[in-house]
């Protein structure tokens, strides 16, 4: 937490409130608030509608209007007001598109998913908490707000929130709500792969992917999801259970894409950077199972997916050797060069220096070059590569 986005949401809350309307901070910053850990941002809640909440601040974006959110841009940094509201019906199991504004803080609480979400800080800093959260958080419970299978019912999505949020925080899925994310666990084949996404990405990160694994596997939320199945099962449990702490999320889509043997398709809409990430992190597997990494696959590779495949390859047992991140680095500091753009000569060295004409062979010899240089046959110098170049074009005849 910057204590800037608290004073700012703070600073909002004062002025709404000055201006007769009532307001509160709510949200993930609460409970993280609670929990002593650092908030990305802190939302507001307030009776005021939308329009009022305008005519209040001069400068804001109506970037979540439909769902009644208000983003206040000075005070910086942003806060995003959104009016108390219910969500209307839901069919489908999904989140509802349009939502019911409320003047009460109490019935906005109550659409909120679990009790750690749906806790109030007021202005002075005292707490609105009507349903629990606080003493959920310091018993490391997460309960869902009201009765679970209603809750699950209206948004399918709400299961995975509770695996992701105790796959970050360690806590306890209370029994009753775990229960009933059995029941319902069918219901998340209705939510959209987009926010099914999101969740993953979150848990891939967490550092307790394991725990998620085993309890997607035990409602039976892996069994109605993409690749999960087979991947969050038997042995591969204890594979999740090491798999520690990533620094990005693609390195859990390709050890889950690696467990699946997903060859190809896009089962979770994966933006292309993403593909290629668990594309490079994959290949950097498939070469670390059998061998070292050589200087060739140092160059060509980046570092992450160097690092990450070389740590997929050993969690999955395939490589006898050992996992060592300091090596890759080492190889990668002792190339002799990281790009093409650093080969001392051109492509238009190699046409004077040969007297042919440019044609699809002067790509094919910088190629050449480049490998023997990267290799370390071939000093990267004007003359030395002049050499190489001449003699081995004349045997070419
Ligand atoms: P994060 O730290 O990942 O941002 P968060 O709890 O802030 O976690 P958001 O998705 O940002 O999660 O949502 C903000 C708040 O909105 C939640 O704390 C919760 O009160 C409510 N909320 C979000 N999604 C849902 C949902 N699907 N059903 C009910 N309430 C929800
Ligand atoms: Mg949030």
């Amino acid at each position: 937490m910057t204590d800037k986005h608290w004073e700012a949401a703070f600073e909002v809350v004062d002025r709404l409130r000055d201006a007769g309307h009532e307001a509160v901070i709510v949200g993930g910053a609460v409970r993280d608030r609670l929990m002593g850990l650092p908030a990305h941002d802190v939302d507001v809640a307030t009776a005021a509608l939308p329009e009022e909440v305008k005519a209040i601040f001069p400068k804001t974006a109506d970037v979540g209007i439909a769902h009644g959110t208000v983003m206040v841009l000075d005070p910086a940094p942003t806060v995003e007001v959104t009016t108390y509201r219910t969500e209307g019906t839901y069919t489908d199991h999904r989140r509802p598109d349009h939502v019911e504004y409320v003047t009460s803080l109490r019935e906005d609480l109550r659409r909120r998913d679990f009790t750690m979400n749906a806790i109030a800080i007021r202005g002075d800093g005292s707490l609105y908490d009507p349903f629990g959260g606080e003493e959920d958080i310091r018993l490391g419970i997460i309960r869902a707000v009201g009765n679970p299978d209603e809750r699950f019912g209206e948004d399918a999505l709400r299961m995975l929130r509770a695996v992701r949020f105790a796959a970050k925080t360690g806590f306890q899925i209370e029994p009753e709500t775990k229960m009933a994310i059995s029941r319902h666990a069918v219901s998340i084949r209705h939510v959209s792969v987009e926010r099914i996404k999101m969740e993953m990405d979150k848990i891939w990160t967490s550092g307790r992917a394991g725990l998620a694994a085993q309890v997607m596997a035990e409602t039976g939320l892996a069994g109605h999801l993409p690749l999960m199945d087979r991947a969050f099962s038997g042995t591969n449990l204890g594979i999740w259970e090491k798999f520690g702490k990533p620094s990005q999320p693609v390195e859990g889509w390709a050890l889950l894409y690696h467990m699946a043997g997903l060859q190809d398709g896009n089962p979770f809409k994966l933006s292309n950077a993403e593909k290629r990430s668990v594309r490079d992190i994959l290949t950097s597997c498939e070469i670390r199972s059998e061998r070292s990494y050589s200087p060739m696959d140092a160059y060509r590779l980046p570092e992450p997916a160097l690092i990450a495949g070389s740590r997929i390859a050993h969690l999955t047992g395939k490589s006898g050797m050992p996992d060592e991140p300091q090596m890759i680095s080492s190889l990668i500091r002792e190339l002799p060069i990281t790009s093409l753009r650093e080969l001392a000569i051109t492509g238009n060295d190699l046409i004077a220096w040969s007297g042919k004409k440019g044609g699809p062979w002067v790509k094919k010899w910088l190629s050449n070059i480049e490998e023997e240089v990267v290799t370390g046959y071939l000093k990267n110098t004007r003359e030395d590569i002049k050499g190489w170049f001449l003699d081995g074009i004349e045997s070419e005849g």
